[in-house]
């Protein structure tokens, strides 16, 4: 079965990056006309999310979103598609969708300021975007992430 790819449009911004933390390819579109959406997720395969009603009757197979809650949207994609993987994976970029690779401190380069050098030095693996640099890295950040997905996929209600 092809892998899930997703179009996010402005108003389900939110979900669209919980989606690429996930590793999906998730394009997400902000200020196009709703046929311009409509025809980007016919051209590329992609399933929409929207809260748009009208603009979900354009795609065979789009989600239209009720909630403008990000645990019960997220809930609401695994419903339609009980095959979404919940953990975090470190394959997209969640600003910008580029493809993410290992990433290994350069000898005699002093390492960027954001990473935490102690854990680095400590074999910390650290991930980079192919496309704008941006680095991930399980921390803080990625814990309150899946403290959430778990949320999600144990059904709880928030
Ligand atoms: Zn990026």
């Amino acid at each position: 079965m092809a892998e899930l790819r997703w179009l996010a449009d402005e108003m389900v911004g939110r979900l669209g990056r919980y989606l690429r933390f996930l590793g999906y390819d998730t394009e997400y579109v902000r200020g196009l006309e709703d046929g311009e959406i409509a025809r980007r997720a016919r051209a590329e395969g992609r399933v929409l999310l929207t809260r748009d009603r009208s603009l979900a009757a354009q795609v065979p197979g789009a989600l239209l979103l009720a909630s403008p809650d990000l645990e019960d949207q997220l809930r609401a994609v695994r419903a339609a598609h009980p095959a979404l993987r919940l953990d975090i994976a470190f394959e997209r970029c969640s600003l910008c969708n580029g493809p993410l690779r290992p990433w290994h401190p350069a000898a005699g380069v002093p390492l960027p300021e954001e990473l935490p050098r102690e854990r680095v030095e400590a074999g910390l693996a650290v991930y980079a975007c192919d496309r704008c640099g941006h680095r991930y890295w399980e921390g803080s950040h990625t814990a309150r992430i899946r403290e959430r997905l778990e949320k999600v996929a144990a059904g709880a209600t928030p």
